[in-house]
């Protein structure tokens, strides 16, 4: 169990904090909204991680979303090895970027897709692409939702930036903004008013399938449609970022619980993580004609050394090849009955707080009466409430996304062991949460 000592992590931490802003690699690791020293993780297995002071955690991260499968999955390590002990980067075409782009078009709505190393390098492309496509330089994005750290994006986002608090970000000069239009979440009349005024200079709406990165806020019923349709209307384009929910929320991505069924799909797409298994690897994708367009096929220029690396891409098609129909039936079984456990506790010590969902993913918002629909919403949760029950979980060995801005992420590794574990640890988290 967690919580005994953490020396050989604040050792660590000390050593990082001296070659590295902050002491991390990614902002919301340094634990900055919740007090505490961040955990330097040693090994995973299945829904388990070990830090290096030998602490056990169930882990409810999964490296924000790519685990889809738990950690070091034997199939996943295997098929790794094999293409490590094949080489590790050719700079050329190699068959398993094909296999895997097969399988991303197989099972999304992207007619094509490019390979890229992060989920900040597809939305970054996407954005260049529908430019590029309609010749036209705005872009709607909605507050609250995350698309990597691309400059263009970063207007009242998610994620570490909330997290921390920042409005936006030094580095990114005004110009770079001035086409970005910024919209509330969830209001179709404010995408039509934008439109109204700007529609003949807007490229594209941008958005999150399925808002991830303010909590866990669903589109409302028709939202991400109404979208498709505005966006038709005025020429432009809709990009849907599915880098999180993708492989996901469902098997397709969250498409498959909206566009799928309603009979519209996004003209771009971005996925990472999951598709990933764990190394730099995303994508981005659409219809035929607009992906056409890119460089050598058209004129819009993209590239990258280690795109479609051999490893990465070996690691990811193993991943979705394992993502089996049932598999996402028992995920979904298991979020449910993690998001049971959580509310049952939360509501017998008397915190006050809404479950939000999207197929197999969740957030809870801490300290609301009501569903959370934008991103003005999502900001007025408790935070010292999420702060002092992650804290306590932590110290019963449970490893939660340090920050009440994130989505918990389960995997198909977790089993009656992990779940028990979180049910053990629960009543006393939610009492510090009662109590701050
Ligand atoms: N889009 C979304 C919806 C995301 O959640 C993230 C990362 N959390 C990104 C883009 C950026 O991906 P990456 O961190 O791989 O650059």
């Amino acid at each position: 169990m967690g919580g005994v000592s953490t020396e050989r992590s604040a050792a660590l931490f000390d050593r990082a904090r001296r070659v590295s802003p902050g002491g991390v690699n990614s902002p919301v690791r340094a634990f900055k909204a919740v007090g505490g020293t961040p955990r330097f993780m040693e090994q995973g297995e299945g829904a388990w991680l070990t830090d290096v002071d030998g602490n056990r955690y169930v882990d409810f991260v999964g490296s924000w979303g790519p685990m889809l499968l738990g950690h070091a999955h034997p199939a996943v390590i295997d098929a790794v090895q094999q293409a490590v002990s094949r080489g590790t980067s050719f700079g050329t075409p190699a068959e398993p970027e094909v296999r895997l782009a097969e399988a991303i078009v197989d099972r999304t709505s992207a007619e094509e897709v490019r390979l890229v190393s992060s989920g900040t390098e597809a939305t970054m492309s996407a954005l260049r692409l529908a430019r590029g496509f309609t010749g036209r330089d705005r872009v709607v994005k909605f507050a609250g939702c995350y698309h990597g750290h691309v400059d263009a994006l970063l207007a009242e986002a998610g994620s570490g930036i909330v997290t921390l608090g920042i409005p936006g970000t030094p580095g990114v000069p005004a110009h770079v903004t001035a086409d970005t239009i910024v919209l509330p979440y969830n209001d179709v009349a404010a995408v039509e008013a934008a439109f109204a005024e700007y529609g003949q200079d807007i490229a594209c709406i941008i958005t999150e399938a399925a808002p991830g990165n303010m909590g866990l806020v669903p589109p409302l019923p028709g939202f991400n449609a109404a979208l498709s349709r505005i966006a038709h209307e005025h020429g432009a384009l809709l990009i849907s970022d599915e880098v999180m929910t993708g492989f996901r929320a469902a098997r397709s991505g969250h498409w498959e619980l909206d566009g799928k069924v309603e009979g519209w799909a996004p003209d771009l797409v971005t996925f990472g993580k999951v598709m990933g298994g764990g190394f730099p690897a995303a994508a981005f994708g659409g219809r035929r004609e607009i992906m056409e367009q890119l460089a050598p096929a058209g004129p819009v220029y993209q590239a990258g050394t280690l795109s479609g690396n051999p490893v990465a891409t070996t690691a990811g098609l193993t991943t979705l090849e394992l993502a089996t129909p049932e598999l996402y039936e028992n995920l979904l079984a298991t979020s449910h009955e993690v998001r049971r456990l959580v509310s049952d506790a939360l509501t017998a010590a008397g915190v006050t707080h809404q479950i939000q969902a999207a197929g197999t993913m969740f957030s809870v918002m801490w300290g609301v009466e009501d569903a959370v629909t934008d991103f003005a919403g999502a900001q007025r949760q408790d935070t010292a409430a999420f702060a002092a029950f992650f804290t306590s979980m932590l110290d019963q060995g449970v490893y939660l996304p340090p920050s009440a801005f994130e989505t918990w992420f389960v995997s198909a590794a977790h089993d009656e062991e992990a779940l028990s574990t979180l049910a053990a640890a629960l009543p006393t988290a939610a009492a510090a949460a009662a109590r701050a």
